[in-house]
């Protein structure tokens, strides 16, 4: 099947083309992040505002560089959830016009299905495997027994692991989002300020981070009360290191009780180097093949909803045009109808 996604869950405007689930033709993607930088974040209201304004650019870009003509599309696809309530509604109203208008089925899609599903891009997918979805909004654990097979067994208790480094990011003056120059700073560092871990209960696969990120808060509060500033880029260290032990730890521990076949790295924290090789090193160590999607299929884009998509489409599972957009759509209630 050829299969057009539309995915605006955030502050992304994404269209991509997808041949089997696997061949991407096109993924266009435009990104918002100079009009929100300056407010230290995502402004829901101009984040639909500017999805409004670019999607009918973005579907012609995308049907143009695929060099298809739309009449060769099998179905729509698009994020249903979760996301921002006002960016879902702009992807869903165009998703739902084109499906109308080329008389195709429309397929709603779970957001991290899709991040999940951006590795069946890069790689025959093997289960079980154990899927580590680190994003702005998610850090989560997902086993799949089988293909579509989504079972969450860790998720963060407070903060996302994307929303820490955005956070400390801000504490350290970098702009937004902070991830990237953390992570550019953490790998510049010499040295790092010690920061703790958390581990949680012995046997929990969830994650904490707004502890670190308190204490982080904390060391440069007391600098500041005596006087003193801290190099940001031992501060950034101290506070990645943290992140990637705990992260790392726990991915191979699931993936070791679970049996898994394959490691899955998704979500827009993914593209950090220190995790990426960090996780290299430990998978290599374990004898655990290790799948990371390039970076461009890691931030929110359309290739990926339409990776996960195809799910449903080879099971004849498609979506009433009514469909309703769901800011908190859930994982396992939107892959009912795949196992
Ligand atoms: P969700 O998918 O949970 O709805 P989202 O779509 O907003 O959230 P993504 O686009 O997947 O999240 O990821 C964005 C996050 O990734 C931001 O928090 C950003 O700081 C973080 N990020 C991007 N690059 C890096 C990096 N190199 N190191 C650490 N974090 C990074
Ligand atoms: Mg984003
Ligand atoms: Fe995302």
């Amino acid at each position: 099947g050829l299969l057009l996604a539309v995915e605006t869950s955030c502050d992304e405007t994404s269209v991509a083309i997808v041949e089997g689930g696997r061949r991407v033709l096109a993924n266009c993607v435009s990104s918002q992040m100079e009009t929100h930088e300056r407010f230290g974040g995502v402004v829901p209201e101009i984040a639909s505002r500017k999805h409004v304004e670019s999607i009918t650019r973005i579907v012609e870009e995308a049907i143009s560089k695929a060099g298809i003509r739309p009449s060769d599309l099998s179905a729509v696809a698009v994020t249903q959830g979760p996301g921002l309530i006002g960016s879902l509604l702009v992807g869903a109203a165009a998703a739902k016009a084109l499906s109308l208008a080329l008389d195709v089925p429309l397929i709603g899609v779970h957001h991290i299905a899709g991040h999940i599903y951006a590795n069946a891009l890069v790689a025959e997918l093997q289960y079980p495997a154990v899927a580590l979805v680190v994003s702005g909004g998610h850090t989560e654990l997902v086993l799949l027994e089988s293909e579509g097979k989504f079972r969450r067994i860790g998720q963060t208790r407070d903060d996302a692991a994307g929303e820490a480094y955005d956070k400390v990011g801000r504490a350290l003056g970098l702009p937004y989002p902070g991830g990237p120059h953390i992570d550019r700073l953490a790998h510049e560092a010499e040295e790092e300020i010690p920061m703790p871990r958390a581990w949680l209960e012995p046997d929990s696969y969830d994650f904490s981070f707004s502890g670190l990120k308190s204490a982080v808060l904390a060391a440069l509060n007391q600098a500041r009360m005596k006087g003193q500033t801290l190099n940001p880029a031992h501060v950034a260290r101290g506070f990645q290191e943290s992140v990637i032990e705990v992260l790392v730890a726990k991915a191979l521990r699931a993936a070791s009780e679970y049996g898994a076949k394959q490691l899955l790295l998704a979500g827009g924290v993914a593209a950090n180097r220190g995790l990426r090789a960090a996780l290299k090193s430990a998978c290599e160590a374990a004898g655990l093949p290790l799948i990371v999607p390039p970076f461009e299929y890691c931030t929110d884009n359309a290739a990926m909803i339409a990776a996960a998509a195809h799910l449903k489409w080879k099971r004849g599972r498609t979506t009433p045009l009514e469909m309703k957009s769901e800011p908190m759509l859930s994982l396992e209630k939107w892959a009912e109808d795949l196992a």
